[in-house]
């Protein structure tokens, strides 16, 4: 009787995947017609859409999972996927989801943290906008025009290319996508000193509902404000954004150092966060806490024994060389006991590379690989503290991470004034 059962539902099973099938080559046939309608005769409308049933399907899908939370067999799967390289394909793409009457769910880099570009609970088409990454820099005016479907790796690359003196601030980790970052806010490094990426838009386009391609004099500047930060996906499809650049000095200085517990760690952290948002606006300083195990050495290897601390690791950029941030140290961070030696000077390209954990020497090249990290599974959540957490707040917050054993990381940065 149980092996009958069993039977059924994988009879079933094995139906219901069948008809989602026929159901999603029924939508694709209907979609792909509706596309070649409405795009140039040149335009092979099918060689840029996939259904399940196409064997590239699994592969492109999973090419911007950047979480291995949602790259499972029971999380929901798109009807279609749809990967245009001109803007008159994207355009296609709105008008005829939205005739058929399916979601569409837009992906630029795949890193937001629950998936929300990828993942639907109702049935819907993934819009990718990885082939529209084209980046145009110009360092007359400052500027650069970038597409949505690049990354931050590749606009810092490009920019380095033309200009040593230019950056942009936005996020740390390259492979971020510009389209969900900059409509996002975009916060990195350089935040004390220049804000948010979001800050330094200066102009976009973006394709709404209708299939229409607005700038920001043609969107107004409602919509011009709220695609600074609103989330464009509410809004419609960015196509892209002009930056402007900021200058940056041809030398930058960085550092990194750990301490435990046992090395004074709670004061340094109760101490940093009085200072960290009124020191020198060229630096800042991420803190990054981390449940650890240390071994405690009495003497003999074998009396050695395990226990666990949390390490606090500040990491920093200086928009600045090294004496200068001797300086800085000492006047507002004494307790910190940094000497010019624990600092490094290097290019502010090469600082993109060392706060992405690259080794020192890495070729910039690397800023051009759209697959650096390995997928983890995560989940990350942000909190604002307003008012410097008590010594005894700190002291709760470590006896947690230390019950909690493996929480992954923990990172306190702040905004300056
Ligand atoms: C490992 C990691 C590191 C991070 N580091 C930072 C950091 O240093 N600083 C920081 O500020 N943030 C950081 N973030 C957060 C990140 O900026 C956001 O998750 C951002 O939305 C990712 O953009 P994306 O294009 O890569 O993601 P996607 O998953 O492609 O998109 C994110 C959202 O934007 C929408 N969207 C994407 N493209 C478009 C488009 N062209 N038009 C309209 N809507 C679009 C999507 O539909 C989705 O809702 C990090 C995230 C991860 C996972």
């Amino acid at each position: 009787m149980e092996m009958s059962r069993s039977s059924f539902r994988l009879l079933l099973l094995g139906f219901l995947l069948v008809s989602s099938y026929a159901a999603s080559d029924s939508v694709y046939d209907t979609f792909v017609q509706c596309l070649s309608n409405h795009s140039a005769p040149s335009h092979q409308a099918s060689s840029i859409v996939y259904a399940q049933t196409n064997s590239s399907f699994t592969n492109v899908l999973r090419s911007y999972i950047r979480n291995e939370r949602f790259n499972t067999s029971s999380t929901p799967k798109p009807l279609i996927i749809v990967t245009p390289s001109d803007e008159s394909q994207v355009q296609a793409a709105i008008i005829c989801s939205r005739d058929i009457g399916i979601l569409l769910k837009i992906r630029s880099g795949g890193h937001d943290y629950d998936g929300l570009s990828y993942v639907s609970d109702i049935p819907f088409f993934i819009l990718d906008m990885f082939n529209l990454r084209s980046i145009n820099v110009n360092i007359t005016d400052e500027t650069a025009w970038v597409q949505a479907g690049a990354t931050l790796g590749e606009l810092y690359y490009r920019i380095w290319e033309k200009s040593s003196v230019h950056g942009f601030p936005a996020g740390v980790c390259p492979t971020l996508g510009v389209g969900g970052h900059l409509s996002g806010g975009g916060y990195g490094n350089m935040l004390r000193k220049h804000g948010l990426s979001i800050d330094h838009i200066v102009d976009a386009q973006i394709i709404n509902v209708n299939g229409s391609i607005l700038d920001r004099k043609s969107m107004g500047e409602d919509l011009f404000w709220a695609i600074r930060g609103g989330g464009g996906a509410s809004f419609g499809v960015i196509l892209s954004y002009k930056v402007k650049l900021v200058r940056v000095p041809e030398i930058v200085t960085v550092f990194r150092v750990e301490k435990t517990l046992a090395q004074n760690a709670t004061d340094l952290v109760y101490q940093w966060q009085h200072i960290t948002d009124k020191i020198d606006n060229d630096l800042f300083m991420r803190l990054l806490l981390q449940p650890i195990m240390v071994k405690s050495d009495n003497g003999s290897a074998k009396a050695q024994k395990s226990s666990k601390t949390v390490r606090e690791t500040f990491i920093s950029l200086f928009l600045g060389d090294a004496t200068r941030l001797v300086s800085v140290m000492n006047k507002d961070f004494p307790e910190l006991g940094l000497k010019k030696e624990d600092f490094m000077e290097m290019s502010w390209i090469e600082s993109v590379l060392y706060w992405a954990n690259f080794n020192n020497g890495t070729s910039v090249n690397v800023l051009l690989n759209r697959t650096l990290e390995s997928e983890k599974y995560f989940k990350a959540k942000s909190d604002h503290v307003q008012k410097p957490i008590s010594k005894d707040g700190l002291e709760g917050l470590w006896k947690k991470m230390i019950e909690l054993g493996k929480t992954g990381w923990c990172s306190i940065h702040t905004e300056g004034e």
